[in-house]
């Protein structure tokens, strides 16, 4: 499901030839790592940060872009580190998020009929017949753009980017203005303290604070270009998706008999599956035994997606079947795709106080129902848009006019995002 029609098959045949050749983009020792940390989330010792855009667009792997993203992130994942009081690993949502599903495979605009956008990985958005052929030299695009991405999100972060002792590098403009400034600043004062303390103790720099983990993730979608970097390892047993640290199956794919279930059983990566409104326990179990057949720690994340008004009914009875049935998972939340919704002039959006309150809902939910909501999984940008509604500055209908960049699903900007973990954790606070 889900996969374009090339025009010309012999084209896609030699551009996965020469894809299935090039450099991976991780290591399995990577990703045995990111398994490791992933088990430890699901015993309750850390929380996972996963986040980032909707579909990345090749126009976006520009070093700004790139960095206001890392810093937003990294500024979510401090105040979450202080608020919850333990590690967190932070996955984003990038170098390879290309493929998009669509509900439709054709898109009507005055009449006139186009294939539908796939993402930048198959096909342009501009609204014509020569911008919608899907083209196999744009998997070849994809994989360059994502090595440059990861290239140069690794170099930040071994220069010293993501350095504890220098939160003041991941400062944005806004931060001196907004609103939130003075909440954020305390706890950068606060870890600051806490680390010169701890410093003080060991009589020297701690190394571990000087630099942290990122990993990468993307939806599992188009599977000509994931097998093609499917691949053995000398020394290792079984086959690892070596384009991602972290694939995960899409709510619109994750048919028990379809060929994502299918791909994604028979590799050694961790692997995500979203979980709508629509699934009943036997899919869920289903997908349980599928994708994680030895019950491993660290192996299978399960991401729900109900939105604010259906989270309450759905969350127990599949929390209460997984557990019944001993299966190990680790429970993400999504609080961005069961709350999308339309303005009056047909503008995709998302109000930021259902995100909100369905987040503390799994919270509660897990919680009272004798499970842990091991973390979140985003829609965010670290550029001032305006794509979704409400937040501290109360952005309204009139403002999406202003900066709504997203040429997919509408995304909480840097303050928006900041708010959300300085919420969760004003909340959830253990
Ligand atoms: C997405 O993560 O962008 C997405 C399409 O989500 P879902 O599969 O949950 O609808
Ligand atoms: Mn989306």
């Amino acid at each position: 499901m889900q996969q374009p029609t090339y025009p010309n098959r012999a084209a896609l045949d030699d551009a996965l030839a020469r894809l299935s050749k090039l450099p991976p983009l991780v290591t399995s020792w990577e990703v045995e790592s990111l398994r490791e940390q992933l088990a430890e989330a699901e015993a309750g010792k850390r929380f996972v940060l996963q986040g980032g855009d909707c579909a990345e667009s090749f126009a976006d792997c520009a070093p700004d872009t790139i960095t206001n993203r890392l810093k937003v992130l990294l500024q979510m994942s401090l105040v979450l580190v202080h608020g919850l009081q333990g590690p967190v690993t932070r996955i984003g949502r990038f170098a390879g998020q290309y493929a998009k599903p669509r509900s439709a495979d054709t898109e009507t605009r005055n009449g006139v009929t186009l294939p539908a956008y796939r993402g930048d990985i198959v096909n342009a958005p501009d609204f014509t017949e020569a911008a919608r052929v899907p083209d196999p030299e744009r998997l070849l695009q994809a994989h360059a753009l994502s090595a440059m991405t990861m290239n140069f999100t690794r170099g930040l972060i071994d220069g010293g980017f993501a350095d504890l002792h220098h939160p003041e590098y991941w400062d944005l403009a806004w931060v001196k203005h907004s609103l939130l400034a003075a909440d954020y600043q305390k706890r950068v004062d606060a870890i600051g303290d806490s680390l010169r303390f701890m410093e003080t103790l060991a009589g020297g720099a701690i190394h571990e604070f000087s630099r942290v983990d990122f990993f990468t993730s993307h939806e599992a979608l188009l599977l000509d270009y994931e097998a093609a970097h499917t691949r053995t390892v000398p020394r290792k047993s079984g086959w690892y998706n070596l384009s991602t640290h972290f694939p995960w199956i899409g709510m619109r794919t994750a048919a028990l008999d379809g060929a994502h279930v299918e791909y994604c059983r028979g590799i050694r990566n961790p692997v995500g599956v979203k979980i709508g409104p629509s699934i009943d326990i036997d899919w869920l179990l289903g997908l349980c035994r599928a994708l994680n057949p030895d019950n491993e720690a660290g192996k299978l994340v399960l991401i729900h997606r109900m939105g604010a008004a259906k989270i309450t009914e759905h969350l127990p009875r599949l929390i209460e079947a997984v557990r019944g049935a001993g299966h190990k998972a680790l429970w993400l939340c999504d609080p961005m795709h069961g709350n999308t919704q339309s303005t009056s002039t047909g503008i995709k959006t998302r109000k930021f106080d259902d995100i909100l309150a369905e987040v503390n809902l799994a919270f509660d939910l897990h919680r009272t129902n004798g499970s842990r909501l091991g973390g979140v999984h985003l829609e965010l940008t670290g550029e001032d848009v305006t794509e979704c509604l409400g937040g501290a500055r109360d952005l309204t209908e009139k403002d999406l006019e202003r900066a709504y960049r997203s040429t997919v699903d509408p995304r909480l900007n840097y303050e928006q995002a900041l708010e959300l973990a300085l919420e969760i954790v004003s909340r959830q606070r253990r």
